[in-house]
């Protein structure tokens, strides 16, 4: 494994994630403003070693990016040189934490949920992890669900030996800390901000970050019953990044159609249309439901005209 490159430089702060104003005749009929919060053009400066790397083609890490640097921070003063994550086998959260390791010189592993794709050909993003070194472990879904458990944890030390644990999804209270400069970048520039949401971290951050008389929308991507569970996640991960409640903020259960990586003929034929009306490919499992929430509460009437609505564009396709 190569020696971490020197982290204080490699994580230095980054300007804002740039802010674009788009005519959108859904929201414009209403009076309404709409900035695209561009996270998924952010993208590191991280510089590395070519005669030991080779060239690197870094994976735009998107809002994963904020949640990963205070939590790879903290990964490199505790003087770890490994790091284990776990994901589904789409995890933009796996192949972020892929590239970033590689850049910046930890060894990766990632826990996979579900044995039965250990046999099988990488998929893409699966591929791309590997590609970036990280060691990839298939676990069945039973131990999957209990892998914060001491057993599983232990089982995996066994195989892997040492190593600083991160998240699934990437989402603790160092993450949430990381997307409060997602809300402070917001600040006066919005009334309302939406955001899709996993596993709640960076909703629990951007809210934090908004200051008052602003609030955050957070648009649920996975079914969670009623009230959503993700409420109480985003509650929990408040009380342990900043020690209680902060911002203004709710979620909205409506838009998940069907559950996490599901789609319907309506949000294609909604993304489908937005793409062609800017030329802007969307992200389909987070972005695309955020875009064709915030549309459809447009069209009820739930911003007043005049107001400004902030869609955060969290990742690209
Ligand atoms: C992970 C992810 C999200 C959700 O972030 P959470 O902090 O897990 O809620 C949103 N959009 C994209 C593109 C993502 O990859």
């Amino acid at each position: 494994m190569n020696a971490p490159v020197d982290l204080a430089a490699a994580l230095r702060p980054r300007p804002p994630s740039p802010l674009q104003e788009i005519e959108d005749e859904p929201f414009a009929r209403r009076g309404i403003r709409l900035l695209l919060k561009r996270d998924d053009l952010i993208h590191t400066t991280i510089p590395w070693d070519t005669d030991t790397l080779g060239p690197v083609e870094l994976y735009p890490p998107g809002n994963k990016w904020r949640k990963l640097e205070p939590n790879l921070r903290a990964a490199a003063a505790a003087g770890a040189r490994t790091l284990l994550t776990f994901g589904g086998a789409y995890s933009n959260h796996l192949r972020a934490t892929a590239a970033a390791g590689r850049l910046l010189g930890f060894g990766t592993i990632g826990v996979v949920r579900g044995d039965e794709l250990a046999g099988a050909p990488l998929n893409p993003s699966l591929a791309r992890c590997a590609a970036d070194g990280m060691r990839l472990y298939f676990l069945d879904r039973d131990r999957y669900r209990r892998k914060s458990e001491p057993e599983v944890l232990a089982a995996l030390h066994d195989r892997f030996g040492a190593f600083h644990v991160l998240p699934e999804g990437g989402s603790n209270a160092l993450a949430a800390q990381g997307c409060t400069e997602l809300g402070r970048e917001l600040r006066g520039v919005a009334d309302t901000v939406g955001v899709a949401c996993g596993t709640g971290g960076t909703l629990a951050g951007l809210a934090a970050g908004l200051g008052p008389g602003r609030q955050a929308l957070g648009f649920a991507v996975l079914k969670g019953g009623r009230p959503h569970f993700l409420t109480g996640t985003v509650e929990e991960l408040q009380r342990a990044a900043f020690g209680g409640p902060r911002g203004d903020w709710r979620l909205e259960d409506r838009f998940h159609c069907g559950g996490y990586a599901r789609r319907t003929p309506e949000l294609d034929a909604f993304a489908d249309a937005f793409e062609r009306r800017h030329g802007l490919p969307l992200e389909r499992v987070y972005v695309a439901k955020l875009l064709y929430g915030l549309s459809t509460l447009a069209g009820e009437g739930a911003f007043p005209a005049g107001s400004t609505v902030a869609a955060v564009i969290t990742g690209a396709p």
